[in-house]
């Protein structure tokens, strides 16, 4: 115990020395709760010469003083008062800052563990659900007045093409002109209020309860993002793609996974997702931490049904997933060479047996026996060349992982280059962050959705997803992943993974989008000379999405039908499409899920389609908002990019408009302009 006091007073420290710079490296001291905000000065130079000590003992530190849940949501339970959770959450602000504290305090956050039992109505309602999603009624009834006519006014804003495109600087010109508290409370009276929960997990309460008696449930995004210019947007990225022992370049290395500067401010063409640029790893250890004041915050609020969403970018310097990812595309092509270049990994015939008389016949290698020693195969007759779970071991060195003999010399080689020993530090970081994070998760009974990203990212991110998969979902799913159906493979990708979930027993939890970077995937596939990840077309996307959802709803079925558990798979149909959303209601009903199944749930962003998430919350289904918040001036690039993306989509926006006149409308005339939104639903 004199031991932790002495670090972390030493901590405390450093912590302090850098909020007085005006800018903290851990999330404490004077940074603001939950801010985000980038690490720069003495922070940065901090963490540089941080040692993986430092950074485990900052985990270790923020997991002995995490802040249980309940005090933060006692109106929820009606147990306790506000004024303590504010101090609680106010305690869980400095808590790096402070000394662990006594054994009387831990005991308290150990009892957090508990997951706490909702005030549930004596009769919930629930309605029917009209699948044209033409009722204004069931749309609004968890809306004020005011809300609807806010909403409006957003809409017609976001339908004017010069006020959106110059949206930005209209919002800085504004803030000068208006200062901030004025500006503020003009945010708060149209777009933030409209699009955006509130300033942190204590303001956005009020929304998660209404939230939640209208039968909807959230998940969390902490939308804080750095306002940089595309000048230090791409210097960041290239200067963090790029191991210090340089860009080295293998013969058969893929051009999508090495750096490219024209396209490395990778908020190119992107409206409908965040995106995080690698400063150093303090910032990413604070990123850490938001995510799991997140998982805190929707733990407390939904009693084990909410979910925090995650971006592995956030989490490590993006060099490592490309490395990772090239590597893994490696071991693909490798293994189509070695069974004769077609098939997938579920579908070839090769055995341990064929590869060493290949290897035989090539000469006598001992590296490459030992190396075929360890080679196993499932019960299928799959081989897996690496133990894949070894990336998740928090111990793992990814260059002496990825190694094989080659085909035509029989000697060994790499399928990654030489990692330095420092990068190798800074991998195994990020899987520890993401190690941190979904055992917290677990621990809260709370889930996390890993996002999918740009493709030269995605096939480590998924990777390491499906590992965090197996290691973690063994008794439900607590870790999902997200497969984009705009790309020409998501079906193979899908149907490889449930196979694999299948095969090692896990529980598989997939959310299913269309996808938010496809502009930039053409472009950059086209200027590098790759071929297009992306669906031809539009309808090929659909069509690709209905298919993979459809496989997924066949083999739920057989579970149902096998007597097993059914919530092996779970899907989210994370889409603002009504074509697709009722494309999975029939299915259900086709096959024979019930939304009690609690296999198949749908999620929409707030203030976005509220017309197809409130009906079929109300109905029972198992719906979800994406809830994004922070404080206003750190969240204008993510409303600046809500306008973007609501301009693109138009048809959506003026279903919304007319119904939210239709509403408007009708409450008018039965002098209902007062109505005050009193939910008695309570989600699936
Ligand atoms: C809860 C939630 C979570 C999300 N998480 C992620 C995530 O982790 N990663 C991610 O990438 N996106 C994510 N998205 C965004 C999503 O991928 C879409 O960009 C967005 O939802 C629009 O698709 P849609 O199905 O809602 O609507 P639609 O209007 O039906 O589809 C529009 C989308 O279809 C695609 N599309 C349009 N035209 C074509 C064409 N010619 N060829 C191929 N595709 C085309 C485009 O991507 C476009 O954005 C998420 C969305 C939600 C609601």
């Amino acid at each position: 115990m004199a031991f932790l006091r002495s670090i972390c007073a030493q901590r405390t420290n450093l912590v302090y020395s850098c909020s007085v710079s005006g800018s903290s490296s851990l999330g404490a001291g004077k940074r603001q709760f939950g801010s985000n905000k980038p690490t720069t000065g003495v922070a940065a130079a901090a963490s540089n010469s941080w040692s993986n000590d430092e950074l485990n003992y900052s985990t270790a530190l923020y997991q002995s003083k995490r802040v249980f849940p309940q005090t933060l949501f006692a109106s929820i339970y009606g147990q306790q008062q506000r004024g303590v959770h504010t101090n609680a959450t106010k305690s869980q602000t400095v808590a790096a800052t402070q000394t662990i504290g006594d054994e009387q305090k831990s005991s308290v956050y150990s009892k957090s563990r508990t997951p706490p039992t909702p005030n549930v109505p004596e009769n919930p309602q629930r309605d029917p659900l009209d699948v044209s999603f033409n009722d204004p009624v069931a749309a609004f009834k968890s809306k004020t007045t005011w809300e609807l006519v806010r909403a409006y006014l957003v809409y017609m804003i976001c339908s004017s093409e010069k006020l959106v495109e110059h949206n930005m600087k209209l919002m800085k010109v504004a803030n000068t002109i208006l200062g901030e508290k004025l500006f503020t409370a003009l945010m708060k009276a149209t777009f933030y209020g409209h699009f955006v929960a509130g300033e942190d997990q204590i303001k956005i309460i009020p929304t998660l309860e209404r939230l939640r008696s209208f039968g909807v449930k959230p998940i969390l995004d902490y939308s804080v993002e750095e306002d940089l210019s595309q000048e230090e947007a791409e210097k960041r990225e290239v200067e963090s793609s790029v191991s210090s022992a340089g860009d080295v370049k293998e013969d058969d290395a893929m051009p999508q996974y090495h750096v490219d500067k024209s396209f490395a401010d990778r908020r190119y063409k992107v409206n409908s997702a965040r995106t995080y640029f690698y400063l150093n790893e303090a910032t990413c250890e604070r990123n850490m931490e938001t995510f799991i004041k997140c998982l805190e915050a929707v733990s407390g609020a939904t009693f084990g049904t909410g979910i925090t969403a995650i971006k592995l970018t956030a989490l490590g310097r993006p060099q490592l997933l490309l490395q990772l990812s090239e590597v893994i595309m490696r071991t693909r092509k490798y293994m189509e060479d070695m069974v004769g270049g077609q098939g997938n990994v579920l579908t070839h015939h090769k055995t341990i047996k064929d590869l060493e008389k290949y290897y035989a016949s090539l000469g006598d290698n001992k590296n490459v026996q030992d190396f075929l020693k360890n080679v196993t195969s499932d019960k299928e007759g799959i081989l897996h060349l690496f133990p894949w779970s070894g990336i998740v071991d928090e111990d793992s060195q990814l260059s002496d992982t990825f190694r094989v003999p080659d085909p035509k010399t029989g000697q060994m080689r790499r399928l990654i280059s030489q990692i330095p020993p420092k990068e190798e530090e800074m991998f195994r970081n990020m899987i520890r962050r993401l190690n941190t994070i979904v055992k917290t998760a677990a621990e809260l009974d709370v889930r996390i959705m890993i996002d999918a990203e740009q493709t030269y990212f995605q096939p480590a991110i998924s990777r390491i997803t499906l590992e965090m998969m197996r290691k973690y979902n063994k008794e439900k799913a607590i870790v999902f992943n997200t497969y984009q159906c705009y790309l020409r493979e998501a079906f193979r990708e899908v149907n490889t993974d449930l196979e694999q979930a299948k095969r090692q027993d896990f529980y598989f939890g997939a959310k299913l989008v269309r996808g938010a970077y496809m502009e930039q995937e053409r472009a950059r596939a086209q200027a590098l000379g790759y071929p297009d990840p992306v669906n031809p077309s539009y309808e090929a996307t659909t069509e690709m999405y209905h298919k993979t959802l459809t496989e997924c709803l066949r083999r739920i079925k057989i579970l149902k039908d096998n007597g097993e558990d059914a919530k092996k798979i779970g899907i989210m149909v994370a889409s603002h499409n009504e074509d697709t959303v009722r494309y999975a209601i029939e299915k259900m009903k086709e096959i024979g899920i019930s939304p009690e199944d609690k296999v198949i749930c749908f999620g929409q962003l707030l203030g976005m389609c509220d017309y197809i998430t409130f009906p079929l919350g109300q109905a029972g289904y198992s719906a979800y908002k994406y809830i994004p918040y922070g404080p206003v001036q750190e969240v204008l690039p993510y409303l600046s990019r809500r306008a973007q993306e609501n301009k693109g989509v138009l048809k959506k926006i003026q279903k919304e408009k007319r119904l939210l006149l239709a509403e408007i409308r009708r409450r008018l005339m039965r002098g209902q302009l007062f109505y005050k939104p009193k939910g008695n639903y309570v989600p699936i």
